[in-house]
């Protein structure tokens, strides 16, 4: 398989890893669109949100867990931060491997585009 989050995670690519643990890794988004812009990714391929099911649903709300707690390490949890997943075409996804966009460092406009 041809992933390039699967890539970073077993280090054949390089990428500013930031946090990781047992069922995620979190780096820099590598074309950020804030000061802060991190992804936070599981280390199993999971393709988005939509194939999140009984068995994935842990690891779901690890991610959510994990974004909170490296948006404290980066200093931005006091100002709040925008959390994005996007799925499929309409959603705007690019990279089908399922990620969390940590967004912050910055006033986040409503509606998105
Ligand atoms: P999405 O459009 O939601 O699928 O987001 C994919 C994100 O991955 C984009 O923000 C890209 O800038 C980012 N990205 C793509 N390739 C890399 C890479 N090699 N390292 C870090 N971020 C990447």
């Amino acid at each position: 398989m041809n992933c390039v989050f699967c890539e970073i995670i077993a280090r054949q690519r390089p990428g500013d890893i930031v946090y990781e643990d047992e069922h995620v890794v979190a780096f820099r988004d590598v074309n950020p669109q804030a000061p802060v812009h991190i992804l936070i990714v599981p280390r199993e391929h999971i393709v988005g949100p939509s194939d999140v099911d009984g068995a994935h649903e842990q690891i779901a709300g690890h991610l959510v867990a994990v974004a909170a707690q490296v948006a404290r390490q980066e200093g931005i949890a006091a100002d709040g931060y925008r959390l994005v997943v996007n799925q499929g075409s309409n959603g705007g996804q690019s990279v089908f491997h399922m990620h969390v966009h940590l967004l912050g460092g910055r006033r986040m406009r409503w509606p998105p585009g």
